[in-house]
């Protein structure tokens, strides 16, 4: 429908009714605006209402100064208020988050951590562990193939879905829950399978805090952004409050909670391919601490570009462990992926599914197609049978070892 549809009304005569009525409506109005400005300045004194807290002034340059969290005066508050951004160090322009959390305490895993210590390997093993398992690419993006040209003999998205169905039961005999963040050869934005993580975690939340005073607002509209995410489901432009560079206080709030679900892990599943020729080969390991998620953010950013405050609160010691986890018992099993022709075996990258989740994550790449016997590995079902069953070893050792 056209909004010129109607045509304007005629404008009424100035009779005294209609002065009376113009006289009145300025009174509302100035009432109105008389109530805002006495609710305006309520907020600011309860001072809560926003996670943004106002500049702070101190020049505090430490990267990594733990804040401890002061209890909230509302019981019922469960993000805290007083955890404001520690502004760049001298020569610097990037803001950071304190390695802090600004969230209090709304899940205490630390029971189940420490009965997860020493458990024999049986089917109870990872009872109340959950594994995101992530099969990269899928739908229009297959990742890598070989050859190059079609027909291919080797197309990444279906080797990284047929070792992700093996890891699942590999994981599920050892008594942990599984989420695939795909399940068949549909296409799943990097969003989109972060957003499945804090949708999985906020729910956990909402669902273990219903019947309390908690005030759960805030993870109501987080959780909104979760599903919008994986609506929208792009990876240009679809990244929601996860999206661009540094972290926004919602961001943040997401992976201070999340951090405290160390039962969780997320693990990303590729193959590789090398340009520099079929010497190259074996098995690479990505992921992300605080160090590298600044050096990473300053490295695609120039001195005084504006962002969000960069995230420091990254559970590097987790995440370091998983990643030697991995390494070991995939070269244990599978020593012909030790790495040959010069490439290092654990990096670090700016990837979504690494950066930009608050539980600890790693990004496997299994082996290179343009390396013969990698490529003989990754496509035969044996191989893929051996990777999962290294992948699994390795998360049982994670928590159990
Ligand atoms: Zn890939």
């Amino acid at each position: 429908m056209s909004r010129s549809g109607k045509p304007p009304a005629a404008a009424p005569p100035a009779s005294f009714a209609f002065r009376l009525s113009l006289l009145i409506l300025g009174l509302v109005v100035a009432l109105l605006i008389l109530f805002l400005l006495i609710l305006a300045g309520n907020k600011d004194q309860a001072g809560t209402d926003s996670l943004l807290a106002s500049p702070a002034t101190e020049t505090d340059s430490a990267l990594t100064t733990a804040v401890t969290p002061a209890a909230t005066e509302d019981p019922n508050r469960l993000i805290l208020s007083n955890l404001t951004p520690t502004p760049a160090a001298s020569g610097e322009w990037l803001a950071t988050w304190p390695a802090a959390s600004s969230v209090e305490t709304l899940h205490d895993s630390s029971a189940l951590l420490a009965s997860l210590q020493g458990r024999s390997q049986t089917s109870q093993a990872l009872q109340g562990v959950t594994v995101f398992v992530d099969p990269g690419h899928g739908g229009r993006d297959s990742g890598a193939v070989y050859p190059q040209e079609s027909p291919y003999e080797a197309i990444e998205k279906d080797v990284n879905l047929a070792v992700g169905q093996k890891l699942q039961a590999a994981l599920e005999a050892l008594g942990a829950n599984v989420i695939l963040t795909r399940t068949d050869d549909s296409w799943v934005s990097v969003y989109s399978r972060v957003a499945k993580v804090g949708e999985t975690i906020l729910n956990q939340v909402t669902d273990s805090l219903e019947n309390t005073d908690k005030d759960l607002s805030q993870f109501e509209s987080l959780k909104k952004a979760m599903t919008d995410i994986q609506t929208t489901n792009l990876d240009e432009g679809g990244g929601g409050i996860l999206g661009g560079l540094g972290t926004s206080a919602d961001a943040r709030l997401l992976y201070d909670i999340e951090r405290q679900f160390p039962e969780y892990l997320f693990i990303s599943l590729h193959c590789n391919y090398s340009e520099a020729g079929s010497d190259i080969g074996g098995l690479q390991i990505y992921y992300v601490d605080n160090a590298y998620n600044y050096e990473f953010t300053r490295e695609s950013t120039t001195e005084g570009y504006e962002l969000p405050p960069v995230y420091q609160y990254f559970n590097d010691a987790g995440r370091t462990k998983l990643v030697e986890s991995l390494q070991a018992a995939i070269i244990r099993q599978l020593p012909e992926l030790t790495t040959t022709g010069g490439p290092q075996t654990v990096l670090q990258d700016g990837f979504v599914v690494l950066n930009r989740m608050g539980i600890d994550s790693a990004l496997v790449e299994m082996g290179f197609f343009s390396n013969t016997d990698d490529r003989a590995l990754l496509l035969s079902d044996s191989g893929q049978s051996e990777l999962a069953q290294a992948l699994a070893q390795a998360v049982y050792n994670y928590y159990c070892q």
